[in-house]
């Protein structure tokens, strides 16, 4: 069964954590290396990922997240927590911030702008649409939110959203919401899978909505569930 750690730095870590509890799973708090091997599987929340990066690199974390990554365990990154994640962070101030990297994707820190472009969208995201029915779409919000500006073959895209094309080929200035001219209009990744790594642009803990923590449980079980069958095949003699 999953424990579940939450990077507990800065940032919306209870928001998370009471998340977990509402599926009745216990969420760990995160605060230093060695607390990551009392877990199976973490979460990185979203906030300010420059500000994490400090308190991270202050507290020692990042050698041990790397290795957390490295290994094959579930992790999951909420905005600044897919930040984190990505193997590449553009639109930083100069000198930009460590990352803990893993996720081969290109990720624009602000692409959404500042605190008073953040908005909520209903996204379409086909994973997490039950057979028995229930929802069609995910209602994100979307807080000075990232968006994954390229992925690599390895990364499969669960949820994407509209921007104009303009937009696109100028990613330095803020966003207005969707394009008027339909035309123009292109797409940008906010949500990923690229094995035992989930990234989201947006924040699914600031909703009652439960099924991305229900999706990064189940999936952190079934890796966990593999890991262990494998290690109990018999070495061959
Ligand atoms: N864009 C922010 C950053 O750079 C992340 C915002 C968030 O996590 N809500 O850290």
């Amino acid at each position: 069964m999953a424990v579940v750690g939450v990077l507990a730095l800065q940032g919306s870590f209870n928001e998370h954590i009471a998340a977990l509890r509402r599926l009745g799973v216990k969420g760990v708090e995160i605060r230093k290396p060695e607390q990551l091997q009392t877990v199976t599987s973490l979460i990185i929340p979203g906030g300010e990922s420059t500000t994490m990066a400090k308190l991270a690199e202050y507290h020692d974390l990042f050698p041990s997240l790397r290795e957390f990554v490295q290994m094959g365990k579930p992790v999951w990154g909420t905005c600044a927590g897919l930040i984190f994640l990505a193997n590449k962070a553009v639109g930083q101030k100069a000198g930009g911030q460590h990352l803990v990297g893993g996720l081969d994707c290109t990720v624009h820190r602000n692409f959404f702008g500042s605190q008073i472009q953040s908005f909520e969208a209903e996204l379409s995201v086909p994973e997490l649409v039950s057979k028995e029915g229930g929802p069609e779409t995910f209602r994100g919000i979307f807080i000075r939110a990232p968006a994954i500006l390229e992925a690599g073959p390895e990364v499969k895209v669960l949820a994407d959203y509209p921007v104009s094309s303009n937009r696109l080929s100028n990613s330095d200035s803020p966003i207005e919401d969707k394009t008027e001219n339909p035309e123009e209009e292109s797409k940008v990744i906010v949500a990923v899978r690229q094995g035992n790594i989930l990234g989201t642009a947006f924040h699914p803990e600031l909703t009652a909505d439960t099924r991305w923590h229900s999706y990064f449980v189940k999936m952190s079980n079934e890796i966990i569930e593999e890991a262990s069958s494998s290690s109990l095949v018999p070495a061959q003699v």
